[in-house]
């Protein structure tokens, strides 16, 4: 609808690429301003040419808490309050357990758990009351998933925060859910394994999922609009989007 998300203001982080640019489009088509972080500048701003003059892109790596105070007074400066945080920046870590090192285990919870706990704390002051907050779990934190140990961890870690942030933002009228994806095909998996790990993987997913394929970007940034904008008296819950795999 062209006018749904007119005098609304959002912040997507990780939203140059996969589920988060698919959700800045939607909220750019129907009227949002919405700021996007990421860690390039060169990919940040091909994801603003294609997005148009609503959405805008601040470079932060949410591992920074630096980098996260810079944001949050650039996201004041340019939009003043903020309806919608989705705090979707994250990296898959594919790694047997035995074989996980230190330093595999300290990025992935410095950027997925981390990262979405100070983005939360640092931007809260300039969510308005009725705001929504979505933090992006994923079915790996409730599934027992081959090599993935960390990162489904950091995930349930995820999936407990959004139900305290709800009590702690609840007298502010905020809401916080979370928002957890089956396999979708954006790319992730490539950035972060082997392309012969990834394929393996992605005919894995399809193989088990009831509704044997992959979902896209553009349904899970649907769903994610619903929690932050429509899903008025729901806080603490995890939304699941992922063709049954955890249901059925
Ligand atoms: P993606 O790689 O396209 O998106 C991740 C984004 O996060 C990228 O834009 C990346 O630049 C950004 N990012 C990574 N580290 C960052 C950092 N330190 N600071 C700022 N930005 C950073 O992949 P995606 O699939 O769209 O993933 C989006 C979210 O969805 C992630 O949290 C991911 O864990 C989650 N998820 C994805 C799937 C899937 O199958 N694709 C399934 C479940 C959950």
């Amino acid at each position: 609808m062209r006018d749904k998300y007119a005098d609304k203001n959002a912040v997507i982080t990780g939203g140059s690429s996969g589920i988060g640019f698919a959700t800045a489009k939607l909220l750019v088509d129907g009227g949002a301003r919405v700021v996007i972080t990421g860690r390039s500048r060169t990919t940040l701003d091909a994801a603003t040419e294609r997005l148009g003059k609503n959405a805008l892109a601040v470079r932060s790596d949410v591992a920074s808490l630096p980098d996260l105070d810079a944001l949050a007074a650039r996201v004041r400066d340019e939009l003043g309050t903020v309806e919608a945080l989705f705090v979707n920046a994250g990296i898959t870590t594919a790694m047997p357990f035995a074989s996980t090192t230190e330093e595999m285990y300290d990025e992935s919870f410095a950027i997925n758990v981390k990262g979405a706990f100070f983005t939360v704390q640092k931007l809260a002051p300039l969510l308005s009351t009725g705001a929504g907050v979505v933090l992006t779990t994923s079915a790996a934190n409730v599934m027992g998933m081959q090599d993935v140990s960390v990162y489904a961890a950091g995930k349930a870690a995820l999936r407990s925060m959004a139900r305290s942030f709800s009590r702690e933002l609840l007298p502010r009228g905020i809401r916080v859910n979370a928002i957890s994806p089956g396999p979708v095909d954006t790319g992730i998996l490539e950035n972060t394994m082997t392309k012969e790990a990834a394929d393996r993987f992605k005919a894995d997913r399809v193989a088990e999922n009831p509704m044997q394929r992959f979902g896209t970007p553009e349904e899970i940034a649907r769903a994610m609009a619903f929690l932050a904008f429509d899903a008025t008296y729901t806080t603490g819950t995890e939304f699941v989007a992922d063709g049954g795999i955890t249901q059925l």
